[in-house]
């Protein structure tokens, strides 16, 4: 591990771009590469991507999905078939022409996402409702060819799962758009720490190809919101387009209902701008790669001594499952160690020193907030699970206190305006969802949009706020990332 200090961080109230780029590189989880516009995922970076990872492969299993995997190339004669699919995604995809010395006579898409191929593939394996539902996922990259790129937020190849499913009935993939809603909202809230609003998407900014697309969205440090996680009822879109037919109940030649929902490694973004501070990253303890860090505080020509007993037993008494380390390298100060774990959003720090352990006490510091207890060493190695559940709770307490802080309701296009003269907020008020009205948000804030129409509230009889007519939504406006 390199040496750093948070001295190199800019600050965040100073300007929040560089702060976020300063803590991924300092904090070593992701770099620039020399590619354009793709990034390199670091160990540290790698490792809490796994731990997210993972709690969502499991839900993903829970609910009854299998994962498999489909070619990164996809025939262009393919990807044209759903013409407002390949409209949306056209000027991004990435194009393969030539392989070896040889000029491909079609040329191929580096997926941009999966539905096409995947549609052409169930196409041949769906005969009968008896072959439905098909539930499958697939973790891979794609590559959307950006112009402006950001670490995690947006770069031209990424990381992440695509579930696509095919069902009987409208009703039952309306069910299943929820279902992987409610996991990433599960992800998002009980894993990552970070308080999200779910709804659907206006026409504009649904998934190009959909009936409709839900999302969540999280509130970031600066106010600015993060889409999550998206989940897309593909109604009979693409299987109409892809000629999936199959034999119905009654023997009628019936096309299935689909749906397709995502998460990347965009969400790593999101809880590094939602919890992190000028000394670094906060992480949640159910993702971090460490939770613990042990720091000895050794005098010189102490080595075996009690400091590193302490130590010793703390490594072998930690409860299986909890992800402790400890900082044995030598020549570095012990300040310069805290700094070091700060930065990397270690939740808790186990600080063992000769004085301390003299009175048979360790001192114990929660990151998010830099409480400090002083436990003693007997049995405070059974206690850490206890802690850590703590610590995850005051994240996302602190979380939830910001997205309260900075959420506003308004009535009208001035109030709107007024709403974000100040700070940037979560802004909700009454819509009509017309494209017009749309247009009359984004023009009254600069870069404002609508989130969602929320799926948690109804509107209380007040009109619109952009037409006054009668309105059946509730939106949430806000700045996106
Ligand atoms: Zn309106």
């Amino acid at each position: 591990m390199a040496k750093a200090s948070s001295k190199q961080i800019t600050p965040k109230s100073e300007d929040f771009d560089r702060w976020y780029v300063d803590v991924i590189r300092r904090a070593e989880l992701a770099d620039y590469t020399p590619v354009a516009g793709c990034m390199v995922i670091r160990p540290y970076g790698f490792a809490l991507w796994e731990n997210t990872q993972r709690a969502l492969d499991d839900m993903i299993k829970r609910t009854g999905h299998q994962n498999m995997q489909f070619p990164l190339f996809i025939p262009e004669s393919l990807l044209v078939k759903e013409a407002e699919h390949v409209e949306g995604f056209a000027p991004e995809v990435a194009w393969v022409t030539q392989g070896g010395s040889e000029q491909l006579h079609e040329r191929l898409a580096v997926r941009p996402t999966s539905e096409t191929i995947i549609c052409e593939l169930y196409r041949k394996w769906i005969h009968s409702w008896r072959d439905l539902p098909v539930l499958i996922n697939q973790w891979a990259n794609v590559v959307r060819w950006e112009k402006r790129t950001r670490l995690f937020l947006r770069t031209t190849e990424f990381w992440w799962q695509e579930g696509h499913t095919f069902h009987e009935t409208w009703e039952q993939a309306r069910d299943e758009v929820d279902t992987m809603l409610g996991c990433y909202r599960e992800l998002a809230e009980e894993w990552l720490a970070m308080p999200v609003i779910a709804g659907r998407k206006t026409a504009s900014e649904k998934f190009a190809g959909a009936e409709y697309t839900l999302s969540i969205e999280a509130m970031m440090s600066d106010g600015w919101a993060l889409q999550t996680g998206t989940s897309h009822h593909l109604g009979q879109n693409f299987t109409r387009a892809y000629d999936i037919s199959y034999s119905g109940r009654d023997n009628t030649l019936l096309f299935p209902f689909q749906t397709s929902w995502g998460l990347s490694t965009r969400i790593i973004g999101g809880v590094i701008m939602a919890h992190g501070d000028d000394a670094g990253l906060i992480l949640p303890p159910r993702v971090a790669p460490v939770q613990v860090i042990v720091v000895p505080i050794a005098q010189s020509g102490d080595a075996g001594g009690p400091v590193e007993e302490a130590a010793v037993r703390l490594e072998r008494e930690a409860p299986s499952g909890v992800r402790l380390r400890v900082d044995r390298r030598d020549g570095i100060r012990p300040g310069e160690k805290y700094a070091d774990w700060e930065l990397r959003g270690v939740p808790l720090r186990v600080v063992v020193g000769a004085r301390d352990l003299a009175e048979g006490r360790v001192t114990v510091v929660r990151r998010v907030d830099g409480e400090q207890q002083q436990l003693p060493l007997e049995g405070v190695a059974a206690r850490l699970p206890g802690m850590l559940d703590e610590a995850q709770a005051a994240i996302r307490a602190r979380a939830q206190r910001l997205l309260d802080e900075r959420s506003v309701e308004v009535t009208d296009l001035d109030g709107l305006r007024q709403a974000f003269e100040v700070q940037p907020v979560f802004a909700s008020g009454p819509f009509c969802d017309s494209p017009e009205c749309e247009l009359a948000v984004k023009q009254a804030v600069h870069a404002l949009t609508v989130r969602v129409l929320r799926a948690d509230r109804r509107p209380d009889g007040a009109p619109c706020l952009g037409c006054g007519r009668p309105a059946d939504h509730v939106a949430l406006f806000a700045r996106a990332y």
